[in-house]
């Protein structure tokens, strides 16, 4: 690897890159890579390839990849005429392999443990995180041991078993399993990719590379981020400072954090200024993929906000139903985590927040195909009509 040392976003303590480790052994908090800012943009396709430079490794020998990244950015003019932005834009990371941005961060950590000479990986996750995982570990023919709640459903297990990785319902506090599973996994050298490791951090850079990329340099007001661990945020955040620092950007977009009101951790600390995490009760959101009660990078996200100027917004459960609809009257099926960024765009205007900003960016993070079981709320319209009837029904249109 090209980076000997992980230094910790808390105290600045530093561990040896080689150990499989994610937390710092002085003071618990995230380690990280140090920035880097060096280098160019490769002309090639694909996350890894294109970006390598800023990536800590030094080839990809052995890495298959499926095509991730290179998302489209998609202009969303109509809906920015609404909130009265000069230009919308989302990043429809929908379209990765397996339809989230998951697989970003998967191929960073899949590519490690192939370096580290590891031969089996794995992860804590209920949503995106347990298929990415176990589609690039079946792919590169690494064993796969993916950690669930005891009580998921059978709709979501069918998607991560058809990989063929070790499932496992753990009976047990769900919270726990994240930080037990990286201390089992130093154990048995098992590489787990949990939300907010090192690698998956890395990963989300990508996104901060592509979107200054299609926008030419010219950087947005904003960048409005579904957060859950906060792994994702950081990275988008690391991406845009070390362009920042390589000279191809001039300024580093607000971060926005967006959550859902009923499990808004991160929000409610940063409106009081806290500057720790406190465990939030969820009262049970339908954005299933951002519902974390205790967010392992959350007191870095506190940081990061503080150093980069942005800030939280939360939003109802209407709120983010009607930001589904919303993006599907353009075109664009999210699951209802997807849809909260655009929800808090909503919000931050009803609130005069928008006043000044020009340009922003929604992360629409996942498929809506992911989370089929939130269209029951959404309530739609249709007819039944007999086959001779056809005709005269369809002229008497659907209105
Ligand atoms: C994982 C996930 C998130 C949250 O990302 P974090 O890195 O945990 O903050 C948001 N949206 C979707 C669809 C996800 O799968
Ligand atoms: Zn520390």
């Amino acid at each position: 690897m090209k980076m000997k040392e992980l230094v910790c976003t808390g105290c600045g303590h530093t561990e040896p890159a080689e150990e499989l480790i994610a937390r710092c052994p002085v003071c618990g908090e995230p380690l990280e890579f140090p920035l880097m800012t060096g280098g160019t943009i490769r002309q090639e396709h694909g996350l890894l390839a294109r970006y390598l430079d800023f990536l800590p490794f030094k080839d990809l020998a052995g890495f298959k990849s499926m095509g991730e990244g290179g998302t489209p950015l998609v202009p969303m003019d109509r809906l920015a005429g609404e909130l009265g932005l000069r230009s919308l834009w989302l990043k429809n990371e929908s379209q990765n392999p397996t339809w989230s941005f998951k697989d970003r961060g998967t191929a960073a950590g899949i590519l490690h443990a192939i370096k580290s000479g590891i031969s089996q990986v794995g992860t804590v996750s209920t949503g995106n995180m347990a298929p990415s995982v176990a589609a690039y570990a079946a792919r590169h023919g690494l064993k796969a041991t993916i950690l669930v709640k005891a009580e998921m459903a059978a709709e979501k297990a069918g998607p991560i078993a058809i990989y063929k990785p070790d499932l496992i319902r753990v009976q047990g506090d769900y919270g726990r399993l994240y930080e037990e599973s990286l201390v089992i996994g130093k154990r048995q050298a098992i590489g787990f990719i949990n939300s907010d490791v090192p690698m998956r951090v890395e990963g989300s850079k990508t996104l901060a590379f592509e979107i200054c990329e299609q926008l030419e340099f010219r950087m947005p007001d904003l960048v409005v981020v579904p957060t859950s661990s906060g792994g994702n945020v950081r990275g988008i955040e690391k991406g845009f400072r070390e362009f920042m620092e390589a000279g191809f950007i001039d300024r580093i977009p607000k971060l926005i954090v967006a959550q859902a009101a009923q499990c808004s951790p991160i929000h409610n600390a940063f409106k009081i200024g806290e500057e720790r995490i406190a465990r939030f009760e969820s009262k049970g959101t339908i954005a299933h993929a951002i519902e974390n009660p205790l967010p392992p990078s959350g007191n870095q996200v506190l940081r990061m906000l503080g150093r980069n100027g942005g800030f939280t917004a939360a939003v109802t459960e209407e709120e983010i139903l009607t930001a589904q609809s919303r993006l599907a009257s353009e075109g664009l099926f999210g699951q209802p985590a997807s849809a909260v960024p655009l929800a808090a765009l909503y919000r931050l205007k009803d609130e005069g927040r928008l006043e000044g900003v020009e340009r922003a960016v929604v992360i629409f993070t996942g498929s809506g195909l992911k989370a089929s079981g939130v269209l029951s709320r959404q309530g739609w319209k249709e007819r039944t009509c007999r086959l001779e009837e056809l005709s005269e029904a369809i002229k008497n249109g659907g209105s």
